[in-house]
């Protein structure tokens, strides 16, 4: 960990961090605090150290650390909506969110001592991508770790931009090949054409091939069939419970029937499973003001 300066600790800004995340553009930001400073160099990053004959030579100071890990921060590719994404505003409802955290923070505290990721599944509104981001900024901050982010829509649109300009898609997922750390955010969200697949299939299986990649995934579908969870007597959810809720809730078809055999046994081999159950937050709104609901699509 970065140690705090005494004047960190009382800044009201970073809370002792010396560093602030913001939203620059649609990409997550990080930068020094103003309160940042180091005793040992001033804050220049570098010292002069003289060796047993007299001899100086320029060394990197301790605290360049921090600024190698914004700078890693930078070009992971976070959405910036997620600048306040963080453990400690993960507020867990019910056991299995509460389960997802701890072995999302248990995660981070092993880092390196296996080689599988985490493979967060549950309905949308649970607190997956949340967690997800949450584990890779502090592999990030606390490890150094290179990682990326990706959303699995963007990276296709990423793709398909590409070909336009005359790039291969070689190209376009070579950054995600090769980081050490990768998050597949929403994986099988969307049509799942045999192209697409083939895409993440180029991903998945090279990932797999190499040894020391860890990758973590978001999605909305499980690793077998689900009901829809909310069984209940009460009035008030009787619309949740429609056929038209149940037709379109995530959660009858498996991932694999969605990526196919070869990807999912891959990711199950490459991840642990991490399941979140309970209430949609979309379907709390539904309980709150009990009105039709909205067929979703996806
Ligand atoms: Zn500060
Ligand atoms: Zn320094």
């Amino acid at each position: 960990m970065i140690q705090a300066n005494p004047q960190s600790q009382s800044c009201s800004k970073c809370r002792g961090c010396q560093y602030l995340l913001t939203n620059v553009k649609g990409l997550l930001f990080g930068e020094h605090c103003s309160c940042f400073s180091c005793d040992v160099c001033g804050g220049r990053g570098q010292i002069f150290e003289e060796d047993a004959s007299g001899v100086s030579t320029l060394k990197e100071c301790s605290c360049a650390v921090l600024t190698q890990r914004l700078a890693k921060l930078n070009a992971a590719g976070i959405p910036g909506k997620f600048a306040g994404t963080q453990f400690e505003t993960f507020n867990p409802v019910g056991d299995s969110q509460k389960q997802a955290k701890s072995r999302a923070r248990d995660f981070v505290r092993d880092f390196g001592k296996t080689g599988q990721g985490l493979m967060f599944m549950g309905r949308p509104g649970l607190g997956k991508t949340h967690l997800a981001i949450s584990v890779i900024k502090a592999l990030i901050l606390e490890w150094g770790a290179d990682c990326k982010f990706i959303d699995f829509f963007q990276l296709l649109s990423d793709i398909r931009y590409g070909y336009s300009q005359d790039l291969s898609e070689q190209a376009i997922i070579h950054p995600y090949v090769q980081a050490q750390v990768l998050v597949i955010d929403e994986l099988a969200k969307g049509r799942n054409t045999e192209w697409e697949l083939t895409m993440l299939d180029q991903i998945i299986s090279s990932r797999y091939n190499a040894a020391d990649k860890i990758t973590l995934v978001t999605t909305n579908y499980m690793d077998v069939p689900t009901e829809p969870e909310r069984q209940t007597n009460d009035s008030k959810f009787a619309d949740t419970q429609s056929s038209a809720y149940r037709k379109n809730a995530v959660g009858e078809e498996t991932l694999q029937d969605k990526v196919g055999e070869r990807i999912f046994s891959r990711l199950v081999e490459m991840c642990q499973i991490v399941k979140l159950q309970g209430q949609d937050y979309r379907q709390e709104v539904l309980a709150q003001y009990p009105i039709a609901p909205k067929s979703r699509k996806r």
